[in-house]
């Protein structure tokens, strides 16, 4: 094998290349971290297109996250001298989002249908409990919507559900109240998008034709993280033996969605199903030096039912694994600061360096001392540009706009600023639109007297909105609704408005940042019909339907118009702040935000038992293993330089825990690391003395070993505070540990 000196497979491996040029057929790629999956992805797209195999409108690439999805873009763009922005190439909810805008009458939607974000979604569902009179401590919306996150995720609708008690049967009530209402209100949530576009392509024959026909090669990354439903939708758009080029590329080792429903389990059934001829294995490890490596190995190896496979590096040791101890968070979080300080001076960039956690909670001693210091930081997931109450507010109006029956938006907004509707307008506006079965806006003429005539009020500010914005571009249409809607005079009235004006700006910024960046006006964003239709006019497919898997606006040939695009990239990108990106910046962020991608120096902080590996999933062997698989994700994302941190005492949840440093630490190799404090301070030393005995007092050996600390209320709160409260169904317990811990919704928030 001589490798190409130039072109796309230059310096490919082997096995690298062998995967990129294999034809059409099913393909499984297994391996290890930092092995080159992605690159191999993304170089065989770029391979197939130049080659003349597909066209750009014949590949579908998944990635699980927004940003992983934009990488890969950019990536292509400079690889290809095509526009790749109409591919199809994002999230598995993006892509659906698409699928909706473009077959929205076929799926049953309004075509300005709105995404409910995650707490959007909590809020209608508290509506519907309440309409329904049921007592929301038995009944917790939160907990509720698990059940239907869950139930959907597993392709199930309320009639498909059979309730074994009464608390099951009225969850399902509820599924199938809140379902009526999300119809009525012309909104979706999360899972709704995959499951809708699942049950469009499985109900209708013509249509699943049409794209099983269109797309000819299916890649998807981070495969070892598809749900059960991620995998039947795949299924829907390439089925097995239809021919179609379908490459999945995953890493067992790093499966660390398992709580949210993911199944390692589909490689194995991919494999079995597609008929898959070769496993492509790829060894060599090319993102870290041999100490990182050498951690990230014994550690995994410590796992059970691995699908086995090695990695090994050419670069030298590399710098050692360097183990911190600090007294307290704050202590830890001053280490890191000053570390990460030295680190750039000494040259690395400040977004090379990435300080990653098990549970959000840790950022905000982690903020404070790096905003108290003046370096510039970007959190993932945390900020929530858009989950803002005033980002919230004005992006409500602007939904109405689009759709005036999306009754969450009208009640975040129908009295903001307060315009003299009351709670008992509200009720009997509510009572009117739920006999009628319409929306709220349809109802306001429902409702006499002087309320009555204020929601008209409100109905004619949103009418005269339209209106007023029509033909604006999208910047326009922001500013003129933060007038009209009176939220800039409410502010500016406000003595601690500046910063909400502030962010109000940034909504604009924000807003043009993304027409720039989706080519707005200047490339429309889906590919015009005539790149892809006649080959499926030619197969004699109907033309109608044909040409529905693309309704391009007929003048700007956009499938969205700029505001509802817009709309839709705010729910979905939640969490992402887009005024920072691009900044000379730290990067902060969970362990499970942090798939997939590398950084020079990546510092892993609050190594402690019951932080990480979290309690919630230290009682079960499967449990740890998760937990393990997250350390070894975390590890794997250094290329030069790890640092381990842990601290013998931590604020969380309003209480101080005492820690017992992270079993993880004991399952990695002396060898590669080098301790900066001394190696058995712990609890030996003087600092952490005094609290021993309060720790064996207050949890005994049993919750010692099972939890790994004890909590003591802060400031004498009350000792109920429930830290990591247990819900009631193993479900809904798992679901609470990834709330708390904050894991990141894969292609949802973040990026
Ligand atoms: P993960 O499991 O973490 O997602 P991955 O297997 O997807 O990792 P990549 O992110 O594709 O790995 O690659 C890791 C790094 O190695 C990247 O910086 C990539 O550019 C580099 N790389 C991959 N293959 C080669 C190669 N043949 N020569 C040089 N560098 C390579
Ligand atoms: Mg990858």
């Amino acid at each position: 094998y001589v490798p190409p000196s130039s072109g796309l497979l230059k310096g490919l491996n082997p096995e690298q290349h062998a995967a990129v040029t294999l034809g059409q057929e099913p393909a499984l790629i297994l391996a290890g971290a930092g092995s080159g999956k992605t690159r191999v992805l993304t170089t065989r797209i770029a391979w197939l297109m130049s080659q003349g195999l597909v066209t750009p409108g014949g590949v579908m690439a998944v990635t699980f996250t927004n940003k992983a999805a934009k990488e890969m873009v950019t990536r292509l763009s400079a690889m290809l001298p095509v526009n790749v922005r109409g591919m199809w190439i994002g999230t598995f909810h993006g892509l659906c989002n698409r699928f909706l805008r473009a077959h929205w009458k076929l799926a049953g939607l309004p075509q300005g249908f709105q995404i409910l974000d995650a707490s959007d979604t909590v809020s209608a569902i508290k509506r519907v409990i309440k309409a329904m009179k049921l007592d929301e401590e038995r009944y917790v919306p939160k907990q509720v919507g698990w059940f239907i996150a869950g139930a959907k995720e597993d392709g199930l609708r309320p009639k498909d559900i059979e309730a074994r008690d009464e608390q099951s049967r009225v969850q399902v009530q509820i599924y199938q109240a809140y379902e009526d209402q999300c119809q009525r209100e012309g909104v979706v949530d999360f899972a709704e998008l995959m499951l809708r576009t699942y049950e469009l392509l499985r109900d209708n024959a013509a249509l699943r034709e049409h794209y099983q026909h269109r797309f000819q090669y299916l890649l998807v990354d981070e495969f070892q993280d598809t749900n059960k439903l991620q995998y039947a939708w795949l299924k829907m758009f390439a089925p097995p033996g239809r021919g179609q080029g379908v490459f999945a590329v995953g890493d067992d080792d790093q499966s660390i969605y398992a709580f949210r429903g993911a199944r390692v389990g589909n490689m194995s059934d991919f494999e079995r199903e597609y008929r898959v001829k070769r496993v492509v294995k790829l060894e060599q490890n090319y993102r870290s030096f041999g100490n990182i490596l050498d951690a990230a190995n014994e550690l995994i190896s410590r796992n059970s039912h691995r699908l086995g496979k090695n990695l090994r590096t050419e670069a030298g040791p590399g710098e050692p694994v360097r183990v911190n101890e600090s007294a307290s968070d704050f202590a830890e979080a001053q280490w890191l600061l000053e570390e990460a300080q030295a680190l750039h001076r000494q040259g690395l960039a400040r977004q090379e360096i990435a300080i990653l956690y098990r549970s959000n909670a840790q950022s905000r001693v982690l903020e404070s001392a790096l905003f108290n210091a003046g370096v510039p930081y970007r959190v993932y997931g945390g900020l929530r540009f858009f989950e803002r109450a005033e980002v919230k507010h004005a992006l409500a109006y602007l939904r109405l706009i689009e759709n005036a029956n999306d009754d969450t938006s009208f009640l975040r907004v129908v009295n903001f600023p307060a315009r003299g509707i009351g709670a008992r307008t509200i009720e009997l506006l509510q009572d009117a639109a739920r006999i009628s079965g319409r929306s709220l806006y349809q109802s306001v003429s429902a409702v006499a007297g002087k309320g009555g005539s204020n929601l008209a009020g409100f109905v004619n500010l949103v009418e005269s909105m339209r209106n007023l914005t029509q033909g604006l571009t999208l910047r326009e249409i922001i500013e003129q609704i933060i007038e009209t809607s009176g939220l800039a005079e409410f502010y500016r009235n406000d003595k601690d408005g500046a910063e909400r004006l502030e962010n109000l700006a940034e909504l604009v910024n924000a807003a043009e940042a993304f027409v720039t960046q989706e080519g707005f006006g200047k490339d429309a964003v889906a590919l015009p019909v005539d790149e892809l239709a006649p080959g499926a006019i030619a197969e004699g497919l109907p033309r109608a339907v044909a040409a529905a898997a693309v309704t391009p606006d007929a003048e700007t040939g956009e499938i969205m118009s700029p505001l509802a695009a817009f709309l839709t990239h705010a729910s979905l990108e939640a969490g992402d702040n887009q005024a920072q990106a691009g900044q000379d910046a730290i990067q902060l962020m969970t362990v499970h935000s942090a798939k997939g991608l590398e950084f020079d120096a990546v510092f892993i902080t609050g190594l402690e038992e019951g932080l990480f590996p979290h309690e919630n999933s230290m009682s079960d062997a499967d449990g740890l293993e998760e937990e393990r698989r997250l350390m070894y994700v975390a590890i794997t994302r250094a290329r030069q330089r790890l640092y381990l941190s842990f601290s013998q005492t931590r604020m969380l949840h309003g209480q101080t825990r005492y820690n017992v440093k992270s079993r993880f630490l004991e399952e990695l190799p002396e060898s590669a690391l080098k301790w900066l404090t001394p190696r058995n301070q712990g609890f030996g030393s003087g600092f952490a003395k005094e609290y021993q005995s309060a720790w064996e007092r207050g949890a005994g050996l049993k919750s010692v070993v099972g939890a790994g600390r004890v909590e003591k209320p802060a400031y004498g709160a009350a000792s109920a505070t429930p830290s990591f409260a247990a819900a009631p169904v193993p479900k809904s317990m798992k679901q609470a540990a990834a709330e708390k811990v904050g894991a990141e919704h894969g292609g949802l928030r973040v990026g």
